[in-house]
């Protein structure tokens, strides 16, 4: 059978951009994106420039993801922020998991299972990072590190939430360094991810679950990587900043 899943591009602005600059950033996009059913091209933005997101990409083909949420949905959490009420605002998907979260917030991978749990129960989808260090990936370790991160991700999870949710692999040697992993590295790690689901839930949840590599994507090499059979997307951080670069990517094919 022909197995057909959605490429899904999605812009990670890290801690960038105000809400002035987002706003012009998605007037200068929204009316040259894709149709949604062929790319989704998604942009994840810091809480901050949510609402001047929503407000702009309103009627265009442009998803909106939050960077992170808490797993609650109210009480005294200062500071965190409430899946329910960006689920209210009409946010899509949140990035969990991501590298940065993980090592200078902290962020466990009992916190992430507890994530995406909170982010279904609001109607939202979860997108959730892996990835290995240098170090790990020298000494061999990485498809087992990868799922394993996984495999803590979704427990609990049924798989019908497996099979809408977005994984994004991101070798941390990778990000932001402009030193891409090979498409044949990246599509090696997708592969072993998909093999994860399979045996974790079954053949078809696998075969429907998007897979996207991340780690200095760009416009000169997301067509080699996009290409790859377990490869479904991009999780795009430097590239994704400038409204040109974002459409090249979007645009891939
Ligand atoms: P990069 O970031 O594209 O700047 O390497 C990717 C990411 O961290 O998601």
């Amino acid at each position: 059978s022909i197995i057909v899943r959605t490429p899904i591009i999605a812009g990670n602005w890290k801690m960038n951009k105000n809400p002035k600059e987002t706003t012009e950033f998605v007037n200068a996009v929204k009316d040259q994106l894709p149709e949604s059913n062929k790319v989704e091209s998604v942009i994840g933005a810091p809480a901050v420039d949510l609402q001047a997101l929503l407000d702009a990409a309103k009627g265009s083909n442009l998803k909106v993801a939050a960077e992170n949420c808490y797993f609650e949905d109210e009480g005294a959490f200062t500071g965190e922020t409430s899946p329910k009420v960006l689920s209210e605002m009409g946010v899509d998907y949140v990035i969990i998991g991501h590298s940065e979260r993980r090592q200078y917030f902290k962020e466990t991978d009992e916190d992430i299972n507890k994530k995406a749990k909170a982010i279904f129960a609001n109607n939202m989808l979860p997108i959730i990072c892996c990835g290995e260090t240098l170090e790990q990936r020298e000494a061999g370790q990485t498809n087992d590190w990868v799922s394993g991160q996984i495999t803590n991700a979704l427990k609990g999870l049924s798989a019908e939430q497996v099979a809408s949710l977005v994984i994004a692999y991101e070798p941390i040697w990778a990000i932001g360094t402009g030193k891409t992993a090979s498409s044949d590295q990246a599509q090696e790690v997708c592969q072993v991810l998909r093999e994860t689901v399979a045996k974790l839930y079954d053949q078809t949840t696998a075969d429907k679950v998007r897979i996207q590599y991340g780690g200095s994507v760009k416009p000169a090499n997301v067509k080699e990587l996009m290409g790859k059979e377990d490869i479904d997307g991009g999780l795009v951080g430097g590239a994704s900043l400038v409204p040109d670069s974002f459409l090249e990517l979007v645009r891939f094919n």
